[in-house]
């Protein structure tokens, strides 16, 4: 039996969660706010790096949420605090809000108010307090889950009528996108704010990143005895380098070589890597500045882990979730030696959680840190989340912290 202790991360209730945004409004600017939105952080059943290739991806939310307690300001500016962050009053006037004008957290909030101006929306400044038990740049998208909030305040505050229905939250999406992509610099792909504001409780949300269609795909977990289990593994996880953007870069690059405008119009893997092999190809990736082995490394992780989002869809769609387990190991097999965005922490967590008797497991969000899921057998939870931490602690890691995941509610 397990004697370890582990660290569980536990979400706030929706009401606690408001209270305090409420609260650190309040103490911050003096007044009650006009309100307070939420969004929630996010897990990827699978569907990893095949965002930004037009690809699919199965997320969820989490039940732990941001929230962001706000009030309209007539004077167009923008004040801003968040208990996460060093609980200082940051103030911007929302005309200087620009591509490249803008620092630190504050670029998602203001990112969001930008890209909905940009669209052509009427809005303006607005006071905001921030508060969140999404576990911090852990890959569980508390970037968007900051953005999805804020997003959901503005509709509300400035009357936007788009968070009503599911083609409004999409052009909400869209502007988080453009948020986190232009102001705060972060190049990500979009599945991140999708999961945050058009998921449904209890379902995982099959998004394909080509048409932005969504199917709502039933997610009880415990219904068939089985949970997942996130491990956040807290090692330093940065989105926003080059590492991420020269992933996106060679996927373009092999989409270009290949004559196609994304990866996801690859059908046949074999095919596109004899392809990739041509002289001519060869020759236009070397012109790229790309490395055609990467580049080959790159593509096949791409195909086959859009591949491997189809057979969970259909594995769910029967009823067969327990089979799911050898398809998320696969996928972090092929994070890890094909797309090599896997880390030592992501990789002992995942071979830990197997050892310990997961059903498989896998790193999530962009890699190179941040969280994995492993899935297990329901009355297995302990045992394994304690087989995990008492690896990290031989290998001399920081003691990794656990949450249990439940499919819970979109932005509200
Ligand atoms: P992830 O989205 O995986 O958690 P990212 O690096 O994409 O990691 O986003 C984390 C960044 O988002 C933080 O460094 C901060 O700038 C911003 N952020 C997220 N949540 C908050 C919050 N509650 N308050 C202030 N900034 C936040
Ligand atoms: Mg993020």
């Amino acid at each position: 039996m397990n004697t370890f202790d582990v660290e569980w991360l536990d979400a706030w209730s929706p009401e606690e969660g408001s209270a305090r945004a409420a609260a650190l409004f309040e103490v911050t600017f003096g007044q009650a706010p006009a309100g307070v939105w939420s969004a929630p952080g996010r897990g990827n059943l699978i569907g990893e790096h095949t965002d930004y290739n037009g690809g699919l991806v199965l997320p969820f939310a989490l039940p732990h949420r941001t929230y962001a307690a706000m009030t309209a300001r007539t004077d167009g500016r923008v004040r801003l605090v968040s208990a996460q962050e060093d609980g200082e009053i940051r103030e911007i006037a929302l005309a200087d809000v620009a591509p490249g004008a803008v620092d630190g957290w504050i670029a998602y909030v203001v990112g969001v108010a930008w890209a909905l101006a940009q669209e052509g929306l009427t809005l303006g400044g607005f006071d905001v307090a921030i508060t969140s038990c999404v576990p911090y740049g852990a890959g569980l998208s508390s970037s968007a889950a900051l953005e999805g909030s804020v997003a959901m305040g503005l509709d509300a505050l400035y009357g936007l009528g788009l968070a009503g229905d599911d083609a409004g939250r999409q052009r909400l999406v869209a502007a988080c996108i453009r948020a986190e992509n232009d102001i705060a610099g972060a190049p990500t792909g979009g599945m991140d704010q999708a999961a945050a504001l058009r998921t449904q409780a209890g379902n995982a949300l099959l998004l394909d990143c080509r048409s932005l269609e969504v199917r709502q795909i039933p997610f009880d977990l415990s219904a068939d005895g089985l949970a997942l289990l996130v491990i956040d593994t807290r090692a330093e996880h940065q989105l926003v380098d080059g590492q991420y953007a020269a992933r996106r870069t060679t996927c373009e690059a092999a989409a270009t070589a290949l004559g196609v405008g994304t990866l996801r119009e690859v059908t046949d893997v074999d095919a596109a890597l004899a392809t990739l092999g041509e002289p001519e190809t060869v020759a236009a990736l070397v012109a790229a500045g790309q490395d055609v082995q990467v580049a080959s490394r790159r593509v096949r992780h791409v195909v086959t882990e859009i591949a491997r989002v189809q057979e969970v869809e259909r594995l769910l769609d029967a009823g067969r979730t327990a089979e799911v387990g050898p398809l998320l190991t696969a996928a972090h097999t092929s994070l890890r030696d094909d797309y090599e965005v896997s880390c030592h922490e992501l990789d002992v967590a995942v071979d830990s959680a197997i050892a310990a008797g997961a059903l498989g497991g896998r790193m999530i969000g962009g890699g190179f840190g941040g969280s994995a899921i492993a899935l297990v057998r329901a009355e297995d939870v302990e045992q394994v989340a304690g087989e995990v931490a008492a690896a990290f602690s031989s290998e001399g890691l920081t003691p990794p912290a656990f949450l249990v995941a439940v499919a819970s509610a979109p932005a509200s």
